[in-house]
């Protein structure tokens, strides 16, 4: 008896299972022509993989990673841009925002103002879109799994401090640089107060994500064409899912 009631207990308190997928999309620079740097994608290439993602799939706000839906008729799909640069103000903002395509930015704070990245009153322009969230991406870049257990707070506690202090607004989200975190900073994550966190394990996100703090990203690079793009969020390439789930 004491059985049943432990796995009924169990039965009535198990997580719901996740609703599918959603593909959250990593770019960092949008430059004017296309140059070869792996990290960069030109502004015409950047505009024809939006308009064919539309054709498939939703573009949705983070918030709606944790949201869970049977709607299956359309893929999920989050745009995040990484650094704080300041393409991201010149050409990426004026064309998702005349759209109302929702995205976020993780800032590196401790460039802020530097030459070819955002400066504090970018940010306070970016942030006043309903649909742009702000989010940290650390003060120096640094790979947190290499730092002291202070050195890691100071990162994650003092960027979000900053960047509320220029916004007015709550910093809910973070992307760790180079994807790099360990056991330590899983806990001072959660304690700073962050709700969600990036990493960049190349594969789409459940619905609502397994992990809340290792939530995976598909990076687009130089290479990727509109093709490839609608592949990789509908999870053609998507090989740590298919091994997962089988
Ligand atoms: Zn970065």
């Amino acid at each position: 008896m004491k059985e049943l009631v432990k796995n009924l207990g169990s039965f009535v308190t198990r997580p719901k299972k996740p609703s599918g997928y959603a593909a959250v999309l990593c770019y960092h620079d949008i430059v004017e022509n296309q140059y070869l740097d792996y990290y960069t994608t030109s502004f015409q290439m950047f505009i024809q993989q939006i308009l064919a993602i539309q054709q498939s799939s939703c573009i949705v706000k983070i918030d709606e990673l944790f949201i869970h839906s049977y709607e299956k008729t359309k893929h999920k799909i989050v745009l995040t841009f990484d650094d704080g640069l300041i393409s991201v103000a010149e050409r990426v903002a004026p064309f998702l925002c005349a759209k109302n395509i929702p995205f976020t930015i993780f800032v590196q704070v401790g460039t802020l103002g530097y030459p070819g990245f955002l400066n504090p009153q970018h940010v306070i322009a970016l942030s006043s879109y309903p649909n742009v969230e702000i989010g940290s991406h650390c003060l120096t870049h640094r790979r947190l799994s290499t730092l002291s257990e202070k050195e890691i707070w100071s990162e994650l506690s003092r960027s979000k401090e900053i960047l509320e202090s220029i916004t007015g607004t709550k910093v809910r989200y973070l992307a760790y640089p180079y994807g790099d975190f360990d056991n330590r900073v899983l806990e001072i994550v959660a304690g700073v107060g962050y709700e969600a966190a990036f990493g960049t394990l190349e594969a789409r996100s459940l619905i609502p994500p397994k992990e809340l703090y290792n939530i995976n990203r598909l990076t687009i690079t130089a290479f990727d064409t509109p093709f490839s793009v609608i592949k990789k969020v509908t999870g053609r390439y998507d090989w740590v899912s298919f091994f997962n789930n089988r």
